[in-house]
């Protein structure tokens, strides 16, 4: 991208986190004059806004510039007439409009340092700091696959965020969707006027780099010639021992409409894959989000819990959970969090985070609703047959309705063993021969289920 796109991006955003006064005054007349290693040399009209932009606005600048170059720079402010002064001495190299500087389209927010391990996790999170230490070396390419909202994003941005901190590798990370397009854009250009350049800028692109992440890669099933261009491009990285690190809503082996030469190379490394938090994982994943909002004190621990309980499966729901209730007890100017107010909050949010749920977690809400017990009863390891029952019938709906794996099942039931699981599953299997009420009560199940 060229510097002064890099800036109109830059002051756009800006305007939208500043009064227009403020704008006006400070920032619209500014210019980006060089981008050399980490230093950028703003222009500006006179020296008042030297001092005043370092002094008021120094964080929002390289907020907003990290966003858009996804690198971190050291700003330096010059007028005019001190731009002239360092052309005088030579100290100034002007390298106006025409530097190019790399974009890896990071989001500095993902980080390891904030994203909270658990069971489901752990292994995902471990891999990938492997990954961030050594690119090219040890997995690759890395797949991480799970549903949507678990973490993907956050972790692949984590990785990047390492490396480019950790080394001056060149790391680009793009959606498939944005590699589909940039890859239909070069395939018109180049019909119409045979733009030798438009290629050579893609492949610069895409293989003049260390580390290439692609997102939810499952967005390139629908794309026949781009899986060819992905193929070539994957090559030629994976050749040079360039790491490259994919996620997808699934397995290599579920992405059916895929290559298979595609799929294949998918497995030469290593796959991972992200399960639903459980209750813990919610719970901590909330207080560092609270923690991180400055809010830790405002939430009473039944807030928490209740948030945790009901929002079940998507890290995202959670999240907006949160902001939910702060911004309702904001509105209601400045009441205090509590669990009513949450409750209230959050009456209509809910519903969507359940329907949205995996097959297991709804299963068991609507089980422990039908033998008021809760969830956690569920997963825990009580074994009076108030609970013991409801939880192999549980267990039984989930493989038999679903067929949902023996491990996953046993996993989100607390983390128990798979024998376990076949264990409840035989169990009902022979009670349903000969009760009757039994079988009518499962199929209440199903059928709310469905
Ligand atoms: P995915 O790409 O799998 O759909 P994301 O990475 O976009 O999911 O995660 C959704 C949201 O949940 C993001 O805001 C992310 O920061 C947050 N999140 C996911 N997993 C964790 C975690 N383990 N700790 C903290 N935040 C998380
Ligand atoms: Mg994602």
């Amino acid at each position: 991208m060229e510097i002064t796109s890099i800036w109109d991006t830059f002051l756009k955003k800006v305007q939208n986190n500043l009064a227009p006064m403020l704008y006006e005054a400070w920032f619209a007349e500014t210019k980006l004059i060089t981008l050399n290693d980490n230093k950028a040399t703003v222009l500006v009209p006179m020296l008042i806004h030297k001092k005043h932009l370092k002094e008021n606005y120094n964080t929002l600048i390289e907020t907003i510039f990290n966003e858009v170059t996804g690198s971190n720079f050291i700003f330096e402010y010059l007028t005019e007439e001190e731009v002239e002064q360092k052309k005088d001495q030579k100290l100034f190299f002007s390298e106006v409009d025409n530097t190019e500087i790399f974009q890896s389209n990071l989001n500095p927010k993902y980080l390891f340092e904030n994203f909270v391990v658990g069971d489901s996790n752990k292994f995902a999170k471990t891999t990938a700091i492997a990954v961030a230490e050594k690119p090219g070396i040890m997995y690759n390419p890395l797949f991480i696959y799970s549903n949507s909202g678990l973490g993907k994003t956050h972790l692949m941005h984590a990785i990047g965020n390492y490396i480019i901190q950790n080394s001056n590798k060149r790391v680009l990370y793009v959606t498939s969707e944005q590699f589909v397009n940039d890859f239909i854009e070069l395939y018109r250009k180049n019909k119409s006027d045979n733009n030798f350049n438009e290629v050579e800028n893609f492949k610069k692109k895409y293989r003049d780099i260390d580390v290439l992440m692609i997102d939810d890669i499952q967005y390139l099933e629908i794309a026949n010639k781009t899986q060819q261009e992905f193929f070539n491009t994957f090559n030629e990285l994976h050749t040079n021992n360039k790491q490259i690190i994919i996620s997808s809503d699934r397995s290599p082996d579920d992405l059916k409409q895929l290559e298979d030469r595609l799929r294949t190379r998918f497995t030469w490394g290593l796959m991972v894959d992200i399960m639903p938090p459980n209750f813990d994982l919610r719970l901590s994943i909330i207080d560092k989000k609270i923690e991180s909002h400055g809010l830790s004190s405002s939430f009473p621990q039944e807030v928490k819990e209740y948030i945790a309980s009901n929002c079940i499966g998507d890290i995202r729901k959670l999240e907006g959970a949160i902001t939910r209730v702060v911004a309702y007890a904001t509105m209601m100017s400045g009441s205090d969090i509590t669990l009513n107010l949450a409750t209230e909050a959050l009456k209509d949010y809910f519903g969507n985070c359940i329907s949205s749920k995996n097959n297991i977690e709804q299963v068991q809400i609507l089980v422990a609703n039908l033998y008021n017990i809760s969830v956690d009863d569920l997963k825990g390891k009580r074994r009076v047959t108030s609970i013991a029952v409801p939880r192999q019938i549980a267990m039984y709906i989930c493989r038999t309705v679903f067929n949902e794996p023996l491990a996953k099942i046993g996993l989100l039931f607390g983390g128990k063993d798979h024998t376990t699981v076949i264990h409840s599953v035989e169990k009902i299997k022979k009670e349903l021969k000969k009760n009757l009420e039994l079988e009518k009560e499962i199929n209440k199940v199903i059928k709310d289920l469905k």
